[in-house]
């Protein structure tokens, strides 16, 4: 069975930052209090403590990249939530270019945090995203004129027939787009780089420091099991662990699973035929398959279960039949690792940010659905604006309306199987089928 209690990761087991924080075992008052140690919450804390906010305090359950963003794939993609017509109707065409001016500034905010910081996350640029039909070739090509239009500086390049072997050395696709500025990196050191460049700066951190009672009011009162946090804002960035702690939020979402598994080293001349540009891919379809080699040359494979809703019970082998259709030649390679984790997902797919409703002083951030990696560099930045001085970006993603999430308790199954169908059947609509 699928441990999300403690699970070793490919990222637990090669993280080169060997970084420890205390237990909150006191009083202390602080200008904000971030709950949550993901990417969300610390980048969030660092974009705040960029803009001269000093007294921070961020709470973590566990340890610092302890939920999704200690999980993932590390690609780093394009875009800021899945198919933005989504969000369309709420946000109007002009709303859809405010946001479509930040919807790719991700992998440049990544790339400068790295530099900036000296972060050491193994980082390599060269991405493909992938199709299998005529229909999701017009697809591709419709994204490379839009990421051109906006990235003039990158090599971006549809590939179609035995071109696409260029890149990936599979089969079953007849059409990719090469896009050289989106790459992926080693998630848990970059999230722990950033979490040294905070404390740096004099940000605190606190690990296995649950918020176990939040009181709102002028004066915010967390308490933890062993201490407690006063602060004059609050911002909630607990992804897929929220649980029950804030029932305006967690009626916002619902969790589904993504799985991941690592092979055994590779020799260079097989990572060689995988992937001669050494990149990250995903194909374009509603439930993607999605894959990368690491440094060590191994291969990281992962997907999601693509209609019904379920956590396979032999995780190695479901992920890896899933690996053999695309790569046969690696049947005899042993899979060394596989784990997953829940995403909380929102009815538009697209993260929510945005105040409480009673309580201005209260913030919050959830609902990537799966894909907050890259976004949430993007994303954290609107909601630090959000907490000082507002902007037009967070005007328009704050006031994107979070519908509610009914029945989750008894019929959670059963309505993320429905939804898969729905989100299924909208691929055909949308070209991703
Ligand atoms: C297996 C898997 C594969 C994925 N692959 C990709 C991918 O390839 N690309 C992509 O873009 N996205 C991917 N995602 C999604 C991505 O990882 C998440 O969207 C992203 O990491 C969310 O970051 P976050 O900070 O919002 O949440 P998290 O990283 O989940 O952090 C939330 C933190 O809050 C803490 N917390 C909860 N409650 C409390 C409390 N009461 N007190 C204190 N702390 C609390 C939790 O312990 C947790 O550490 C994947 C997710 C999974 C699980």
């Amino acid at each position: 069975m699928l441990s999300v209690e403690m699970p070793t990761t490919y990222y637990t087991t090669t993280k080169k930052y060997d970084l420890h924080f205390p237990n909150l075992e006191n009083d202390i008052d602080v200008d904000v209090v971030i709950i949550g140690g993901g990417f969300s919450g610390v980048n969030t804390g660092l974009e705040l403590i960029e803009r001269g906010v000093k007294s921070i305090a961020i709470l973590e359950t566990n340890y610092i990249g302890f939920g999704g963003s200690g999980r993932n794939g590390g690609h780093i993609m394009a875009g800021i939530g899945h198919d933005l017509d989504r969000i369309k109707k709420f946000v109007g065409e002009d709303g859809l270019n405010t946001i479509f001016e930040i919807s790719d500034s991700g992998s440049r905010i990544i790339k400068e945090r790295i530099q900036k910081y000296n972060i050491d996350a193994d980082v390599v640029w060269g991405y493909g995203y992938l199709g299998f039909n005529n229909r999701q070739a017009k697809l591709l090509r419709q994204w490379e004129k839009e990421y051109r239009s906006i990235n003039n500086d990158v090599e971006i390049e549809f590939l179609e027939g035995e071109a696409v072997k260029k890149i990936v050395g599979s089969d079953v696709y007849t059409c990719a787009l090469k896009h050289m500025g989106n790459g992926h990196f080693h998630s848990l050191n970059m999230l722990l780089g950033s979490a040294k460049a905070f404390t740096e700066q004099g940000g605190k951190i606190f690990e296995y420091s649950p918020a176990v009672e939040v009181t709102y009011g002028e004066t915010i009162k967390v308490r933890t099991p062993k201490g407690s946090v006063k602060a004059k804002k609050l911002l909630w960035s607990c992804g897929a662990f929220l649980n029950r702690l804030e029932p305006y939020l967690d009626k916002k979402t619902i969790n589904t699973y993504a799985f991941q598994l690592m092979t055994e080293p590779l020799s260079d001349e097989i990572i060689h035929r995988i992937s001669p540009i050494r990149g990250a891919f995903s194909d374009v379809r509603p439930v993607i398959d999605y894959y990368r080699v690491t440094n060590e040359n191994r291969l990281l494979f992962g997907s999601a279960t693509a209609l019904t809703e379920y956590i396979p019970s032999d995780l190695k082998k479901w992920n890896r039949d899933l690996m053999l259709k695309v790569f046969p030649y690696l049947k005899d390679t042993h899979v060394d690792l596989a784990w997953g984790g829940p995403m909380e997902c929102s009815a538009t797919l697209f993260p929510q940010i945005g105040n409480h409703p009673e309580h201005k002083n209260v913030f919050f951030v959830q609902g990537y659905s799966g894909f907050g990696v890259t976004p949430s560099h993007v994303i954290s930045q609107v909601v630090a604006d959000g907490m000082m001085e507002g902007s037009k970006y967070w005007d328009v993603i704050s006031n994107i309306p979070k519908a509610s999430v009914w029945g989750k308790e008894h019929f959670k199954s059963l309505l993320l199987t429905t939804a898969k169908f729905i989100h299924q059947l909208e691929g055909y609509a949308n070209g991703r089928r």
